[in-house]
């Protein structure tokens, strides 16, 4: 469905990403793991044209990527949810849910409007109330649901996990493996809490200084012991 290949991205004189390879199947969950700065987020954005692709290549179901605008990437069907939730925090949280359905069909609205509802029923609770007043995982559900009402085929998660207790990351979580099975979105899940991911995900990569330096399935990763205490050392999954 996402085939990236020998991508390099820079921004201005800095180069990040040092030739990337990476696929991501239909239905599948793939996780993409490094300490900070390894150009994981880098990544997701390059697919959508910032920081643009400086060489290689990066499809979606076969059709190139490179040089289109992001809201033509969206109305591929790919959907963002980015590292800081970057929700509108001065909007409702049902105003921040039409955001995310701007570029979808408007006969679509209600039925989605009440699978995000379903997915996370503390979002109805809290309709009318201003996004940034809510809580840390309440945001982290609005700007999951906002991607959601974007109806994508591939949705890609920028640490969702961030700051955010463990009892309402398990919560998160849940929605995630939810919103793969029961709905058929495939997932490109970045994250720090590499247990975490790897409980919920097919296939794992491992990105150091913009290079891949692990890929495989994600119990395979999970029991090697080099990721075992580079990246999930303390770490649990709750
Ligand atoms: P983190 O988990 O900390 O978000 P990451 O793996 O997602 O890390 P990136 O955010 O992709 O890493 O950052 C990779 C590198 O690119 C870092 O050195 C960062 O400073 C640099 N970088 C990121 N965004 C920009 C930008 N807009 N301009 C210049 N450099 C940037």
């Amino acid at each position: 469905m996402l085939a990236v290949e020998n991508l390099h991205a820079s921004y201005g004189a800095v180069q990040v990403l040092h030739g990337i390879d990476l696929e991501v199947r239909q239905g599948e969950i793939v996780t993409l793991l490094g300490a900070n700065g390894a150009g994981k987020s880098t990544l997701l954005k390059t697919i959508f044209g910032a920081p643009a692709v400086k060489a290689g290549s990066i499809a979606f179901c076969g059709k190139p990527l490179k040089g289109l605008l992001s809201h033509h990437v969206a109305d591929l069907g790919i959907a963002h949810s980015p590292e800081g939730r970057r929700i509108m925090p001065k909007m409702t949280v049902l105003e921040n849910l039409q955001i995310g359905a701007f570029l979808s069909d408007p006969k679509h609205f209600q039925d989605d409007l009440k699978k995000v509802f379903r997915l996370f029923p503390r979002l109805e609770e809290r309709s009318w109330q201003r996004a940034g007043t809510m809580s840390g995982g309440e945001q982290q559900m609005l700007a999951i649901g906002r991607a959601l009402m974007q109806r994508p085929r591939l949705l890609l998660l920028d640490e969702p996990s961030l700051g955010l207790a463990p009892l309402v990351i398990r919560l998160i979580f849940d929605a995630i493996q939810k919103i793969n099975q029961e709905d058929g979105i495939t997932v490109l899940l970045v994250e720090q809490n590499a247990a975490m991911a790897l409980s919920i995900a097919d296939r794992g990569y491992v990105l150091q200084t913009g290079r891949v330096v692990h890929a495989g399935d994600a119990e395979v990763l999970a029991s090697q012991p080099e990721i075992r205490n580079a990246y999930l050392e303390g770490m649990t999954a709750p």
